[in-house]
Order: C-alpha cells, then sequence, then structure tokens
C-alpha cells in the first residue's frame, strides 16, 4: 500500500516520552507510528531530521472575530495566526457582532467559517435566551457555553443566582460545560464608576477597579452555585492565587472544575504594564509578580489544567484610547504563546510533557474532541512539528493576524513551531501557510 505522507527521522512525543521513529500518515489520519524499516510507501516523504513531533496543539480561547468586527480579525487570518503559532485546533469565542447564541447564529457562523478556515475551529455560545434553546446548541455541537460575568453578554441574567442555578443544572444534563470569565459585575462597576468620578482614567486605576478581590469573589460565587448544580465548570483565564487556591479546594471537594491559564498571567506583569501602557491592558488584567508565580506553581503541581492564549486582537487604535475605561481589553497571542512557551522548556521550567499535556492531552479531554490529544494509529493526524533550538526576536510586524502588535514583542524567544500539519495536510512550513482557505475543518463537542 501506499499512503499520503510519511514523516521520517522524527522524534515523537508519545505515551508520555520522547520516541525516534517516523510517522505514516493516510487520510487524514495517523497510519503508523514505528522504525523507518516498516514504514510503507508514501506519496509524500519529509525527513524531519531529528525535529520534535507533539499532538496538534489546542488554543481552548481564541477570539476569531470575523462578521461584524472582521475589520480587527477574520476567520482567514485569524487561523493563519494559529496555524503559524502552531496551533492545529482553536475554539472561537462567542461575544461576536452577532452574537453567538442561539443555534441559528451558530449554524451562520459555521457557514461563514467553512470555506474560510486554514485549522479545524469549533465554537462556544453564550447562554440562549431561555434555558429550552440550549438543546439546540448542544446539538449543533458547541464546545461549551460561555459566561460573562463582567457584563451580560447572550440571554442569561449573570445578577440572578437562581437563573445561573436553573441554567447550570440544563448544561449538566446536556453533557456539556460552562466556562466563564469570572470577575465581580457589581464590586467591578462599583469601583470603577468611582474612578471615573474621581477623574482617574490610568491603568493603575483600571488595575484597581479589577483586583484580585473582584476574581476571587465571582469564582466563588459560582462554585457556590455549582455545589447545587455539578456541572462541569472550566474557569477561563484564572490570574490571581487565590481565584486558582479556590479552584482547587472545589476539585477536592470532587466538583466537576478546571481552569485556564494565559500566557499573558503567567509572562507579564504589573511592571510591565507600566511599561507598556494601555496596549498591554487585559481582562483580567495582569497581576503583580507574586500571583504570576502561583499560577507557575499551579502548572508545576497539576492544578492548572489548560494554557489558553485568548488570543484577543483590535486594531492598534482601539488599544490607545483616551481614558483606559475605553480602550479594548485583550491582544493577539496566537503567534506567540508556543514560543514562549518552548523557551521556557529550554530553561528548564517546563517539559515538553507539560506542553502536551496543557495543550493537547487535556483540551481534548474537557472538551470531549474525539481522536485528538495524542499520537496514535488511528487518531487524526494533527501534528505540530517544533524545533526546539530556533532562536528569533519576536517581531509583531510579520504577524498573520490582522493586530500587528504584541506585548512581547521585541522578546528573545527559543523554540517555534516549524511544521502544522491539519489533518493530514501540511498547513505551515517555516512561516509560510501552504493551504488555501477552507482547508480547516469543523470541529464538535463529543
Ligand atoms: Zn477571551
Amino acid at each position: 500500500m501506499v499512503v499520503d505522507l510519511v514523516l521520517a527521522n522524527a522524534k515523537a512525543y508519545m505515551d508520555g516520552k520522547i520516541v525516534e521513529c517516523s510517522i505514516a500518515v493516510d487520510r487524514k489520519r495517523v497510519f503508523k507510528v514505528g522504525r523507518e524499516t516498516n514504514m510503507p510507501k508514501a506519496d509524500v516523504k519529509t525527513d524531519l531530521k531529528g525535529l520534535l513531533v507533539l499532538p496538534g496543539l489546542i488554543d481552548a480561547h481564541v477570539h476569531l472575530r470575523d462578521e461584524g468586527k472582521a475589520y480587527k480579525e477574520d476567520f482567514c487570518t485569524g487561523t493563519a495566526a494559529a496555524a503559524a503559532g502552531g496551533f492545529t485546533t482553536v475554539f472561537d469565542m462567542p461575544n461576536n457582532s452577532p452574537v453567538t447564541m442561539s443555534a441559528e447564529t451558530l449554524r451562520n457562523r459555521i457557514v461563514a467559517a467553512k470555506n474560510r478556515i486554514l485549522v479545524n475551529v469549533g465554537f462556544y455560545s453564550a447562554f440562549p435566551d431561555g434555558v429550552e434553546r440550549l438543546e439546540g446548541l448542544v446539538r449543533e455541537g458547541v464546545m461549551g457555553f460561555k459566561l460573562f460575568m463582567t457584563e451580560q453578554i447572550g440571554g442569561l441574567d449573570i445578577r440572578d443566582d437562581a437563573a445561573l442555578l436553573e441554567a447550570f443544572r440544563f448544561v449538566r444534563e446536556l453533557g456539556s460545560l460552562t466556562a466563564v470569565h469570572a470577575e465581580d459585575e457589581h464590586a467591578l462597576r462599583r469601583a470603577e464608576e468611582q474612578f471615573k468620578l474621581s477623574g482617574r482614567n490610568d491603568t493603575n486605576a483600571f488595575l484597581k477597579a479589577h483586583s484580585e478581590d473582584t476574581e476571587v469573589k465571582a469564582v466563588n460565587r459560582l462554585l457556590y452555585i455549582d455545589k447545587e448544580a455539578c456541572m462541569h465548570l472550566h474557569f477561563c483565564h484564572v490570574s490571581t492565587k487565590n481565584g486558582l487556591y479556590a479552584v482547587v479546594e472545589a476539585k477536592k471537594a470532587g466538583l466537576p472544575v478546571t481552569c485556564e491559564v494565559t500566557p499573558h498571567h503567567l509572562f507579564l506583569s504589573t511592571e510591565d504594564l507600566r511599561r507598556l501602557g494601555t496596549l498591554a491592558v487585559t481582562m483580567p488584567p495582569v497581576r503583580n509578580k507574586a500571583q504570576a508565580e502561583a499560577l507557575w506553581n499551579g502548572i508545576r503541581d497539576g492544578s492548572v489544567d489548560i494554557i489558553a492564549s485568548d488570543h484577543a486582537p483590535h486594531v492598534l487604535a482601539e488599544k490607545e484610547a483616551e481614558k483606559v475605561w475605553d480602550v479594548k481589553v485583550g491582544v493577539p497571542e496566537l503567534e506567540t504563546t508556543v514560543q514562549l512557551l518552548l523557551t521556557e522548556v529550554k530553561r528548564g521550567r517546563l517539559s515538553v510533557g507539560d506542553i502536551v499535556r496543557l495543550m493537547s492531552e487535556r483540551p481534548s479531554e474537557i472538551f470531549r474532541l474525539k481522536g485528538k490529544g495524542v499520537i496514535k494509529s488511528g487518531f487524526d493526524a494533527d501534528l505540530t512539528v517544533v524545533d526546539l533550538d530556533k532562536k528569533q526576536r519576536v517581531d509583531a510586524a510579520f504577524f498573520r493576524s490582522k493586530a500587528k502588535y504584541s506585548p512581547f514583542d521585541g522578546r528573545m524567544v527559543e523554540g517555534k513551531a516549524v511544521k502544522t500539519i491539519v489533518r493530514g495536510q501540511v498547513v505551515m512550513e517555516d512561516g509560510e501557510i501552504l493551504v488555501k482557505p477552507g482547508s480547516g475543518e469543523i470541529v464538535r463537542r463529543a
């Protein structure tokens, strides 16, 4: 038999270790992993010269924009950025225009995405108007429901505990999950109004309004409600020691809770925010170094389930508003995340196994992706090939994302994704995109 592709002379991360092998790929799946001499004939044979192959990396928190926000990013540029950064699968957040919050808006979004995407894309939905509409969205294959606790996006009243409990019970019954942005709306608005009244419009005021307690308060409230519902609650971008502690305690108590941290909360601190100004404003904001260190500890001891980028592109002018309250929050991160993390592998703070667990295995488990998360025959041929020795300086001017700036611009990084293979197709090689839009596939929660 002749297979589609053989990746020869590879090192692959399999079963918890790095093994020298060749990988045969056929009809979008891994056909065989083994010695070079046991490989079938192939249409294309690529010598990887000892490069490391990881199961395709998954970014569970991405804002692909498009539709009414296509001026910031579209399906094509967003997924090109994903491929360039080494991601084979990304999940799109629902705060779009229109907001993804019904079977109809989701279907329209999938139709708009289908012929434009370059990697696998899954979709979150916001809560619909009425719990009876949740089922339709689950049937359409949503990765989960996104709940913003800072302002109501979607149909669920975030101030109403009883409404939250009812919605959580429905989501549990449907076997889905809720991913939450946990910052307490009431505390946040009150602080913000007071700062505005006293003429404080600077990033320090923003930091104070988005205090650590604002996060912890929302985390605790949601955990309290979920004690009754027992739904899978996934905390997005946990940024504080006490927020993480609350999540860990809930896990110990047996609640189905998972959490994610972002590169900006790991690699940036309030010192960087002072240096970078409004460009580095995110929600939740970056914290002091002790908080970031607590997140690193959480990665080390396994309390942190996944790392996701929270890629949130905006037009540069939107990042430069005079008053911090008008600044659009978030930064583009699809093209820096893997580089920053591989640099920590080089420095010994992370292992290759950590990267695979945090960005492939656990995301696949949490979001129930079929056939992903490991390199194994019969599984999808989603593969990220990395060069651990490649040194370079982050240069945002070359981003595939429409947002060509970064809080990490100018940083030296070591380690880079050099090939992104999606369902057996080489989508990116040495920074070049090799496929046409539409080659990516829509993924669903199984
Ligand atoms: Zn986000």
